[in-house]
């Protein structure tokens, strides 16, 4: 998978409007490691679930196994995203918008990985979960 670090302009799809990378990782570069808040996971579940822009090709995760899938199972118990396969997005108060691989969830939950602040509190946002000034990343 192409490695683009946080926070970075987006430049996957020209056509798109200014966005910003979050969690583009790769095995040759290192990433910030935290506990993130279970709100977090959540929104990123529902966004996940709800996915708007199919990628190229499937990523698969380059700190486990080499081509193991993971999915995303859907609140009907039957809609399934694999992970790797499309990308999430998330809008922030402030108008910035993140662009994610779906992967980061299992980034997040098996390999804690701790995206920005910033993209954490703009996927809450965009789920429509109720966004809290404690919404903390624990280091
Ligand atoms: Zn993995």
């Amino acid at each position: 998978m192409t490695y683009y670090p946080d926070m970075s302009p987006y430049s996957y799809d020209e056509t798109c409007r200014d966005m910003l990378n979050v969690g583009w990782l790769a095995s040759n570069h290192g990433y910030t490691k935290g506990l993130v808040d279970d709100r977090v996971v959540e929104a990123l579940k529902i966004l996940g679930i709800a996915y708007e822009n199919q990628m190229r090709g499937i990523h698969h995760c380059e700190f486990c196994d080499a081509g193991r899938p993971f999915y995303l199972a859907g609140p009907d118990g039957e809609t399934k995203v694999l992970l790797g396969s499309a990308e999430i997005r998330a809008v922030g108060g402030d108008g910035i918008c993140y662009a994610a691989p779906n992967l980061i969830l299992h980034y997040i939950v098996e390999h804690q990985y701790c995206p920005p602040e910033e993209f954490c509190q703009a996927a809450v946002r965009t789920a429509g979960l109720k966004a809290s000034e404690e919404l903390s990343v624990v280091e």
